[in-house]
């Protein structure tokens, strides 16, 4: 069975490449009718936040990237929450201490730093120089007296070479003589990550792991954990990392946010979705497709190994289609409270279908309640030259053929054509102008009902004397 993880450290918000990679590994076992897990990697008690696990779930769900096994879907691997795992962690460390894989180092955070910067200084990449590696019981006892707490290195076998097929990058070849002992446990006691992500991945029965790339070094580390201790090794996908237009990773300086503030800004899952599944995996077409399609098509091979390149256009494309697709009672909800306000409840359907087309955020049903609704707007600038160019006279026939036409846009604009002479987007833009204060906009055949006949002739006539006034300046 396919079972996939996703295994953030609540330290912050989710951004956009976090989120990517829950929806992959979410993608991945929805396609194979498997599982997907949630682990709370939350061993770095300092930087773990309860209200970042809360907005985390919150995140997921309302991605649709719900995890079938987890905090609050026990599926036997209970606690999810690595600072609730120590008592299991416990017996894994007995295990590599007695297989003696394992040694207690007493090395000062400021030893490692000189004998880091000693090995740079020597043109060595810097890795644990092995200091404490060949201790002696009553060397280890004594120091243990003397009160020093040792962090748990583990010993790195000499002369190996470790192996695995990464689903992305093909087969990957370390030399252990590249690896340092490195640290499974930290003085304070608490697990690191090298250990409990290996472990629980093994415990949890995760078949498939994706994760960023900046990963792929730490996975022939964890790979020897897992064998040292006889557990099952998943599979490993190291997916390119989202970087921005510079080729830099993504961060706040490419309109990177959380997902959090993506949301507060509008933003629809399905177009974030859309858009997340195809960075870094190619579909093939661009179709605006559900989540369950999104997984159906979700396949490994299609998983990119050049870096996927983050750009809000696409975003906003997508984000274009998930508005599109939304029903009017969800996109009258999403409209901010201001907008729903404005317009009277008598007009909520017509508003909504009128403007639909035109909405990439809520801030734009803003704009657009402003001038259907009430008067309390200016014109843009060029939409005031349209007043302008058009002249008084012209405002003048369209107020008689409103009167004759009543609402129907199309009647207005055949009666205003012959008595004008104007024609295409001389007739009709000073038209919108005078009607929105905008020269783009809703479909001015459903605005005009909208507004009614007597809002209509008031808003010509204030369009026939800006005309009038202005040319005389
Ligand atoms: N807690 C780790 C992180 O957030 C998980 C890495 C992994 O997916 O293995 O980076």
């Amino acid at each position: 069975m396919t079972k996939t993880r996703f295994a953030p450290s609540p330290t912050g918000l989710i951004h956009l490449g976090n989120v990517r990679t829950a929806l992959f590994n979410a993608l991945l076992a929805y396609r194979h009718q498997g599982i997907f897990l949630l682990r709370i990697e939350d061993t770095d008690q300092e930087r773990s936040e309860d209200q970042y696990v809360q907005q985390l779930m919150e995140d997921l769900r309302w991605l649709g990237a719900d995890w079938q096994e987890g905090p609050e879907h026990d599926k036997g691997h209970a606690p999810y929450y690595q600072s609730q795992r120590s008592d299991i962690y416990a017996d894994y460390y007995a295990q590599l201490e007695a297989q003696k894989c394992v040694y207690p180092c007493f090395c000062s955070p400021q030893e490692l730093a000189v004998s880091r910067k000693l090995q740079r200084v020597a043109g060595q990449a810097p890795r644990y120089a092995g200091t404490c590696a060949h201790l002696s019981p009553e060397e280890i006892e004594q120091k243990i007296a003397k009160g020093l707490q040792p962090t748990l290195r583990f010993r790195v076998p000499r002369g190996e070479s470790i192996e695995f097929e990464d689903v992305v990058r093909d087969t990957q070849r370390f030399s252990t003589d590249d690896i340092g002992d490195f640290i499974i446990r930290r003085a304070d006691g608490t697990p690191a990550f090298f250990f409990c992500n290996a472990v629980d991945d093994a415990l949890m029965e995760v078949s498939h792991v994706l994760r960023g790339e900046d990963h792929l070094t730490n996975t022939p580390r964890q790979l020897m954990i897992l064998q040292a201790l006889g557990l099952p090794q998943p599979t490993y996908g190291h997916i390119s990392l989202i970087v921005g237009a510079d080729n830099s990773p993504l961060s706040k300086r490419h309109g990177s946010r959380s997902l959090k503030e993506l949301r507060a800004e509008g933003w629809l899952p399905e177009g974030i979705v859309n858009y997340l599944a195809r960075l870094g995996h190619a579909y093939g077409h661009d179709d605006f497709i559900s989540f369950a399609q999104l997984a159906e098509q979700f396949d490994t091979q299609r998983l990119g190994k050049a870096p996927a390149k983050f750009d809000e256009q696409q975003l906003k494309h997508w984000q274009q289609q998930a508005v599109l697709q939304a029903d009017e009672e969800r996109i009258w909800q999403w409209m901010n409270e201001d907008t729903r306000a404005r317009v009277p409840p008598e007009s909520k359907e017509a508003f909504v279908k009128t403007v639909h087309p035109n909405l990439l955020f809520p801030s734009d049903a803003q704009v657009w309640a402003s001038i259907l609704c009430t008067d309390d707007w200016d014109y843009a600038e060029d939409a005031r030259e349209e007043l302008r160019n058009a002249g008084a006279t012209f405002f003048e026939h369209a107020i008689a053929a409103l009167e004759e036409a009543q609402v129907d846009w199309k009647v207005m604009g055949k009666v205003l054509k012959t008595a004008s002479g104007k024609k295409g987007k001389g007739l009709f833009m000073p038209l919108r102008a005078a009607l929105t204060g905008m020269t783009h906009g809703p479909e001015m055949s459903q605005v005009l009902p909208f507004l009614g006949v007597d809002k209509a002739k008031a808003r010509l006539q204030k369009a026939q004397l800006i005309a009038a006034s202005e040319r005389l300046t």
